[in-house]
């Protein structure tokens, strides 16, 4: 029998695994899993100085192709639970809507998934390949012992995925708005100067560091990236902070620090933006020097249009009626991850409440979810 996609989501939301929590979550998906034939294999992980996470990796067949569902059960906190026009981890259904912390990110989708793949057994009991999930509770959080992780395992086993499917909400508005086939890469850059602490009436006994970094950081603003490429917007350099921490009026500060954050296409990589940031301070720099760190987040990665995403994009126009935008926008996922393993997109809910307050998705939507997802492996196996 076809598995009710609202009934599982309402009963992994009922679990409240805000990262890096549990709370029973995988033993509600591990359980529909076996009884659908999957072989289950949990993963936890955990690092010195970080949380223990556990995992979860379900394959079904061993032929290949292997078309892998990646997903995330857990949640960010509710916030103000008071705020919340209901309990949000009661999975309740009111409105025509499945209300609760991760109803949209991402338990709706998984669920959605688990219904497909019973769907898709139902009508054909034998496949060539193989179906998978690969389900994390760490995405929300430091993302250290999850997919990554996940993803060294299966390599040290020989386990190969061909094609991935992410469930994030991928939607603005609508089911069917839009296809992730890629995104954009993150670092985020520290900048700090030194000068020479003095007093303001005697600057020729100091060196003032506060104008010398905000040159730097003008120039850092100012200078295009590139114009941005056939799939990506152009890339963006924002400076979030600037911060001197003087609370004097009559004292030039030692130093002076700055943070930034780039987001880049498919034109750069990790090396060459990292090699531009220098350049761009190098050029603008005074004599005292900088200082800079860069954390890379996640590199740029791009699923170029191929018979995977148009058989995605086809499914989900014959349930929905729309046809999806192919788009690069917006932050960053576990496809990061996943790139290098497999040909990977992400098609997902409706994000327009996620991580909010009354976070919902339309009981619809969870049910041409999990028929677009049968959609796609019918096509797939087909
Ligand atoms: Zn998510």
């Amino acid at each position: 029998m076809t598995l009710d996609p609202v009934q599982l989501a309402a009963e992994l939301i009922r679990c409240p695994s805000v990262t890096p929590t549990d709370a029973g979550a995988l033993d509600v998906l591990q359980q529909a899993l076996e009884g659908l034939g999957f072989t289950c294999t949990r993963l936890p992980f955990e690092e010195n100085g970080t949380a223990p996470v556990d995992n979860l990796y379900a394959r079904l067949g061993d032929s290949a192709p292997n078309l892998c569902f990646a997903g995330h059960t857990d949640v960010v906190p509710a916030g103000a639970a008071d705020d919340w026009q209901v309990d949000p981890f009661a999975g309740m259904q009111q409105d025509g809507f499945l209300w609760g912390r991760g109803a949209a990110d991402m338990k709706g989708a998984i669920a959605a998934f688990v219904s497909a793949v019973s769907a898709h057994l139902e009508s054909q009991e034998s496949f060539g390949g193989s179906i998978s999930m690969l389900i994390t509770g760490d995405e929300e959080g430091p993302s250290i012992n999850g997919t990554r992780k996940m993803l060294d395992w299966l390599a040290s086993r020989g386990e190969i995925i061909d094609d991935c499917v992410v469930g994030e909400p991928t939607n603005p508005e609508q089911l069917g708005d839009m296809i992730k086939i890629g995104r954009r890469g993150s670092v985020n850059g520290i900048v700090t100067v030194n000068g020479t602490q003095g007093h303001v009436a005697y600057p020729h006994l100091a060196a003032n560091p506060v104008p010398q970094l905000a040159a730097m950081m003008n120039h850092l603003s100012c200078t295009s990236l590139d114009e941005g490429t056939e799939h990506f917007q152009p890339s963006n350099l924002e400076v979030t902070s600037f911060d001197v921490g003087n609370a004097t009026t009559n004292v030039i500060p030692p130093q002076a620090t700055a943070r930034f954050n780039i987001r880049y296409n498919d034109s750069w990589q990790a090396d060459t933006i990292s090699a531009w940031v220098r350049a761009q301070l190098d050029e603008s720099a005074g004599p005292s020097g900088y200082q800079l760190e860069l954390a890379h987040t996640g590199d740029c990665f791009l699923t170029p249009p191929n018979d995977f995403v148009e058989s995605l994009s086809m499914a989900v126009q014959s349930v929905t009626g729309r046809q999806p935008e192919l788009s690069t926008s917006g932050g960053t996922s576990d496809a990061r991850f996943i790139k290098d393993a497999a040909r990977v997109v992400e098609f997902g809910l409706v994000g327009k409440t996620m991580h909010q307050v009354d976070e919902r998705v339309r009981l619809d939507d969870i049910r041409q979810l999990a028929q677009i997802y049968t959609r796609l492996l019918t096509s797939y196996f087909s």
